[in-house]
């Protein structure tokens, strides 16, 4: 005969402390257990001595720096041989990047950006590579940069610049008009390879590259779209004061 008990109980875990990853510090940090709803179970057969148990807890934790405030589902069970199952939600792991807000960034580029950061959050490199692919491409097509210096050595060891309007091409332009410092330039040249490669060849590009790429889009963002949106907000503020007095 088999006898299974099972309880709900409010709070069994509540003011717990833990040592988890934040999603707004970015690092791990002591999180407080504020609300729990958990679930234990039992089930013994008749005649054994040892009981199969299982334990599910629903948890709405609170980092105790920044003091943001999500959830974390943990399972267990006396049958498996590994830990508890945790799951953070909104998921995230020390890698995990937090897209920003880019309020005056034109809403197709924002959207692509979006989805390049959870492709490269869900391990998706290759699709998230192709993603910057398409932002460069994109921010190209915004600014109307459509072709950019290429040095070419010729045989005769002369130099002849030649225009060109690929990727490659857009990518000079881009440093041309002064929307890209050079070094930031010479990065994304690296990664207009990284972007062919990883879709054409299905090679995995590394998430330290895809980072750093990321990051430059973000400085561009900012440059070409934020900052000078600031500074003209700024601007009209100052009149109005200066018209007030
Ligand atoms: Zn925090």
């Amino acid at each position: 005969m088999r006898n299974i008990t099972e309880e709900y109980k409010d709070n069994k875990t509540k003011d717990q402390c833990l040592q988890l990853q934040c999603i707004e510090c970015q690092r791990e940090t002591r999180h407080k257990v504020v609300q729990s709803y958990d679930y234990s179970g039992s089930e013994v057969f008749n005649g054994d001595l040892h009981s199969l148990d299982w334990e599910s807890h629903y948890q709405i934790i609170q980092c105790q720096g920044c003091m943001t405030i999500s959830f974390r589902q943990v399972d267990w069970c006396s049958e498996w041989e590994e830990d508890p199952v945790e799951i953070l939600f909104p998921k995230r792991t020390k890698h995990t990047i937090r897209s920003k807000d880019f309020w005056h960034v034109p809403s197709n580029l924002r959207r692509i950006y979006h989805e390049t950061i959870e492709c490269f959050n869900n391990n998706a490199y290759t699709l998230c590579a192709a993603g910057l692919r398409a932002l460069v491409e994109g921010l190209c097509a915004e600014l109307n940069v459509n072709d950019g210096p290429k040095e070419i050595i010729k045989s005769d060891g002369n130099i002849e610049i030649k225009r060109l309007t690929n990727l490659e091409g857009k990518i000079a332009g881009l440093h041309e008009r002064g929307f890209l410092t050079k070094a930031h330039s010479d990065v994304l040249h690296e990664h207009r390879y990284l972007g062919n490669e990883a879709v054409h060849q299905l090679a995995k590009p590394s998430s330290d590259e895809l980072t750093l790429a990321i990051e430059i889009i973000e400085h561009i963002f900012n440059s070409v779209y934020e900052i000078p949106r600031k500074a003209l907000d700024l601007k009209s503020k100052r009149t109005k004061r200066r018209k007030e007095t």
